[in-house]
């Protein structure tokens, strides 16, 4: 607990730490505005029209010395992301003069603010509601173009939306059983209740499983695919995996977190972020005498969403090649045959019978770098094969909507054991009820504190 109330004004440094050439300072609260202009001199900002820029320098009153030139965005109330007055100070010295000016405003009466706690207000201000909230969280996160626009469209309120008409629904639904309870004096009135309790809970449940099939390809953008490159040694692992990192495609560590010793090894491939599993496996490998092979393979293949298996077209297919191949059959794989620009002489005809009936093999040189093209396409197509045709659908990309649509799920099979089972109506109307809390929780609508302040504190500072 601390001395902090709910709605003082904050401050925090806003833009991720890291070389980025100009950094914002923000503020937050109804004394943004003046607190800015003690630290400030340029125009009068208490006098400025809402929503200007203005020019000027960050002085320190004390020691009248100059901190940085400073831009300063004016953002009155109502019409700001917290509802509150905000202030952005946008810095051009760098970190060092960012953290100086966010120091001056806290020793000169603003608060540092919590992380995640203009989120928060935000949403405590009734501006955003808590599936978008999560949904900023998740901006901050998005490993990815193609998943920052899951995350920017679940913000214009979609999965919100959705859910609040699924609620609207079962509430009319709830609504109608009370008024028959009440009047049990019309003739098959339990049967009419129940009958319209079962249509319901089919209906919604079916709605909610659409959403949770999306929720696979979701946890896909948002973490990653987890993608293991496993051969026996020689084929070309290494040179694989060097051209995936190389070859322009920004390799994500993440921004938002504060370590920087847990670094996981990214690659966009064409919008999809693959998370390569066991690289130092490969890299070790490349240097020391090479045994290992099969067993750490073994790992890295149970740990994968994706397995590439690569094999050296050059050579006949070994005993090491046929047992990857049996040990990734019932994986997502892609087969590739490299060193197609040598001469071929593994025995295609054996290899497609260790293959799947419609399993393709895809033909490359990663030395003349052939074949590589087809292979992010390929890449590609297998994971936003679906979600390309359903653009204009939500998708659920948050674990704790995941678990809730799950929970809800469940309140409806009890619903439907109910009705089977001819329970009183009553009973049945709670699991129903129940469902209702439940997705009442993804949007905020019947929150806890406890929620609120556990999803706050994961955002990063500043935002
Ligand atoms: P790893 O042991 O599976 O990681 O294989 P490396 O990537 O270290 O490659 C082994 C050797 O094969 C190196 O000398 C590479 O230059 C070479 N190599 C990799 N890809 C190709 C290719 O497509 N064609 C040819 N001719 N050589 C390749
Ligand atoms: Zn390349």
């Amino acid at each position: 607990v601390e001395t902090a109330t709910e709605f003082d004004t904050i401050a925090a440094i806003s833009t991720p730490p890291g070389e980025g050439a100009i950094s914002i300072v923000r503020l937050s609260g109804e004394e943004a505005i003046q607190d800015t202009q003690k630290v400030f001199s340029g125009k009068n900002l208490l006098h400025v029209a809402s929503h200007t820029i203005n020019y000027g320098h960050i002085i320190d009153p004390q020691t009248h010395q100059e901190i940085d030139e400073v831009m300063v965005s004016v953002m009155r109330a109502p019409k700001t992301f917290t509802r509150e007055d905000v202030v952005e100070i946008n810095c051009h010295g760098g970190i060092v003069a960012t953290n100086r000016i966010l120091q001056l405003l806290l020793s000169n009466g603003t608060r540092l603010a919590e992380p995640g706690e203009f989120t928060k207000r935000a949403f405590l201000h009734g501006r955003i509601d808590l599936s978008q909230a999560e949904a900023v969280m998740d901006l901050i996160r998005a490993k990815t173009d193609r998943s920052m626009q899951v995350a920017l469209k679940q913000l214009d309120g979609n999965l919100a939306h959705l859910i609040k008409n699924l609620r609207q629904d079962i509430l009319s639904v709830l609504a109608q059983v009370e008024v028959n309870i009440d009047y049990p004096e019309y003739d098959d009135v339990e049967e009419m209740t129940t009958r319209l309790l079962k249509e319901k809970a089919l209906e919604v449940k079916q709605r909610i499983q659409q959403l949770l099939e999306t929720a696979k390809q979701g946890k896909v953008l948002r973490e990653g695919l987890a993608t293991a490159i496993v051969g026996r040694p020689n084929v070309g692992k290494s040179s694989l995996l060097n051209h995936l990192l190389h070859e322009d495609k920004a390799i994500v560590t993440d921004v938002a977190g504060t370590t920087r010793d847990v670094i996981e090894e990214y690659v966009n491939v064409r919008g999809v972020p693959l998370k390569l599993v066991d690289t130092a496996g490969i890299r070790e490998t490349a240097d020391k005498v090479e045994k290992i092979g099969v067993e750490r393979s073994k790992k890295a293949i149970d740990q994968a969403d994706l397995v590439m298996l690569v094999l050296n077209s050059s050579e006949p297919l070994t005993t090491e090649d046929r047992q990857l191949l049996a040990l990734t059959a019932k994986k997502k794989r892609l087969v590739l045959l490299n060193k197609g620009d040598l001469e071929q002489k593994i025995d295609l005809e054996e290899l497609r019978k260790l293959l799947g009936s419609n399993e393709e093999l895809l033909t490359m040189s990663v030395l003349k770098n052939k074949g590589l093209a087809e292979l992010e396409t390929k890449i590609s197509k297998l994971f936003f094969g679906g979600i390309e045709n359903s653009q204009t659908t939500v998708m659920v990309t948050n674990t704790r909507h995941i678990a809730l649509l799950k929970r809800a799920e469940k309140a409806l099979d009890a619903v439907l054991k109910g009705i089977e089972d001819n329970m009183p109506v009553d009973l049945v109307q709670i699991d129903m009820t129940s469902c209702w809390d439940l997705l009442g929780e993804i949007t905020g609508d019947s929150y806890q504190d406890e929620l609120l302040n556990q999803l706050f504190s994961q955002f990063c500072l500043g935002k």
